[in-house]
């Protein structure tokens, strides 16, 4: 199944490559995807507005395939869940991945280990040819760590410890990462959904 993905962001594209090889869900990119301008409140909400947006600019281009879209973000439990849905959006949308993990760092800087708690969150939205929209959401669990550790990864990976590997998700490989994160676990819960329909 043709599958076009609503993303510009490469490290999300790459998770999508590796998550989805081999399945049913063949992944392609559509150039000339125009970005909607998400809103402040839902993943989910985010995920079916991108994944629509690309379908029906394929639905004008004539070109006919499925639509997949994520919408993830990274809540810091002592910072009242923030960044969340705006994490893409942090420090403002010009800061670079160095900065915006400094500026974390930063207002965690008086926030002791056992209080660091952090989840990613990860809305999956898939548009099939011919419009049935399929939902999924995946979440894992970790902590914001002292400092920056591991070469892997993109965004927040090397800020966010995750206590099962004793990693930071920048430490782990792409397979590593994929079989435990919210995005990973997204996946697998979409893919159960669409083969539960056939
Ligand atoms: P959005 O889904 O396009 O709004 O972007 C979500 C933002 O959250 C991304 O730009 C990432 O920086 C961050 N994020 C989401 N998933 C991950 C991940 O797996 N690793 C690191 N950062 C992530």
């Amino acid at each position: 199944m043709k599958t076009f993905v609503a993303t510009k962001n490469l490290g999300k594209l790459q998770d999508l490559h590796d998550l989805f090889r081999g399945t049913e869900i063949e992944l392609d990119t559509y150039p000339l995807y125009a970005e909607p301008i998400e809103g402040e409140t839902s993943y989910a909400d985010n995920a079916a507005l991108k994944a629509r947006a690309l379908y029906q600019q394929l639905q004008q281009a004539g070109v006919r395939g499925a639509v997949i879209a994520d919408d993830s973000g990274l809540e810091v439990a002592a910072l009242g869940g923030r960044p969340g849905v705006l994490s893409s959006r942090y420090q403002g949308p010009n800061a670079t991945w160095p900065a915006r993990r400094e500026a974390l760092l930063t207002e965690l800087k008086e926030v002791p280990a056992e209080l660091r708690e952090a989840k990613f969150c990860c809305a999956i939205m898939l548009v099939l040819d011919g419009g049935a929209e399929l939902a999924s959401w995946g979440e894992v669990s970790g902590s914001i760590a002292a400092g920056e550790h591991g070469k892997f990864g993109f965004g927040y990976d090397p800020i966010f410890f995750y206590p099962p590997a004793n990693k930071t998700f920048a430490e782990l490989d792409e397979n590593e990462k994929n079989r435990v994160s919210h995005r990973g676990r997204a996946a697998e819960a979409l893919l159960t959904l669409l083969r539960a329909r056939v």
